[in-house]
């Protein structure tokens, strides 16, 4: 664990959730969440090495930044959902830890580390479900309240190899049978970007095996025609790895109710992709045509669920095939710019295509036998 330069005389300071579960396994935490037993604004207002960078009076939360490093402080507080699905309220502000950790979606994720004593502080049993490698809700209602821990779930599972305990999956399975779709999707999105983001093949045969895309749609996806992760990790420095979430997800017949949630980048990679999915190009010029101005999160789309073969000759073969010559050329040669001129470029495209050796003056004297 990260060291942290931080006074706490009281001793009401505890690392919390993810960055506990991360030590104890011996993994790598993504972030650091500590919580306060009391205000954690006026707490942090006390500290003469930190600056506060944002802070959220009605959550009690304040994002710090302490020798370089960003840390989210917050203060313990017990949740209400007013409507199930959305965010919760918070009823009760600076309440003892015991009353935090209910809040919480898993036992893994409800343990605390006292910042000064290091002790660990387990009031619902996280440390003998991490030994078992189980995942546990705290309550009944937990799926109900909010659905996203239902990716939650899967993520954690897929990342850490573990598993829903027998209630917590009858639980999952009750709920899913009975989705309520008045929820928060950007909170879904979140947790489904993150989860297949971590491109595994597993994450996506639970998602559908274990019907958790029916949080998303009443349609079960169909098995990609493809196993995707290879393709992914075999283009992984053509694409952002930000996106590859997408590719999972649009593997799926119905994502209508995410739409909304969908950054322009986004949509534009899920737009391609549905305007070329049924395309047969009959040859290397329709292929390089096809895909040349689409995102390389399209063509990877194409290939798991259309073609492969055609998605991998452009990545590997065609993609880097440019014209040399210019409209400019074109003018200085004596040609008037018109919509030949684009007809030139594709008479020219076609040749270096079938020869991608050609020379820059092999493509002027295409030209000229072009306009000829
Ligand atoms: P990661 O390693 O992916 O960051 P994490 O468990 O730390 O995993 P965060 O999203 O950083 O996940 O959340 C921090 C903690 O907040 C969690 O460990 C958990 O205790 C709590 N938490 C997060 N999301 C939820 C949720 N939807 N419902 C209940 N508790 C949650
Ligand atoms: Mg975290």
């Amino acid at each position: 664990m990260k060291i942290i330069n931080l006074k706490d005389t009281q001793n009401k300071l505890f690392y919390i959730g993810g960055v506990v579960r991360d030590e104890l396994l011996g993994t790598e935490s993504f972030d650091v969440d500590l919580t306060y037993v009391g205000n954690a604004i006026e707490y942090a207002k006390t500290l003469e090495n930190v600056e506060i960078l944002k802070v959220n009076e009605p959550f009690g939360t304040v994002r710090i930044k302490v020798e370089g490093e960003e840390i989210d402080l917050a203060s313990t507080r017990s949740e209400f959902y007013p409507k199930n699905g959305h965010l919760p309220v918070v009823c009760e502000l600076g309440c003892e830890l015991k009353k935090d950790v209910q809040r919480r979606d898993f036992t893994i994720n409800a343990l605390a580390k006292n910042f000064t004593t290091g002790e660990i502080v387990d009031f619902t049993g996280g440390l003998e479900d991490l030994k078992n490698k189980k995942l546990r809700v705290l309550h009944d209602k937990s799926f109900i309240e909010d659905p996203t821990r239902i990716i939650r779930g899967l993520k954690f599972s897929v990342r850490f190899g573990f598993e829903l305990e027998p209630h917590t999956k009858n639980l999952q399975k009750n709920y899913l049978e009975n989705v309520n779709y008045d929820m928060s999707f950007k909170r879904v999105k979140k947790e489904i970007k993150e989860t297949f983001n971590l491109n595994s093949d597993l994450a996506f045969e639970k998602f559908r095996e274990d019907g958790i895309y029916r949080l998303i749609s009443k349609t079960p996806p169909n098995a990609p025609k493809t196993a995707i992760s290879p393709v992914i990790k075999k283009y992984a420095h053509l694409l952002n790895p930000q996106n590859i979430w997408l590719i999972y997800l649009t593997a799926m017949p119905d994502i209508e109710r995410l739409l909304p949630t969908f950054d322009r980048e986004e949509m534009r990679i899920v737009e391609s992709f549905w305007e070329i999915q049924n395309f047969c190009p009959q040859d290397d010029f329709e292929i390089y045509k096809m895909f040349e101005q689409k995102p390389v999160e399209t063509v990877i789309l194409y290939g798991v669920m259309t073609d492969l073969g055609t998605a991998t000759r452009y990545l590997d073969k065609l993609k880097d095939i440019k014209l040399t010559i210019t409209g400019k050329e074109l003018v200085a040669m004596g040609f008037k710019p018109s919509k030949k001129f684009s007809d030139c470029f594709d008479f020219v495209l076609r040749k270096k295509i079938t020869t991608p050796a050609l020379s820059h003056e092999d493509e002027l004297s295409l030209a000229r036998e072009f306009f000829a």
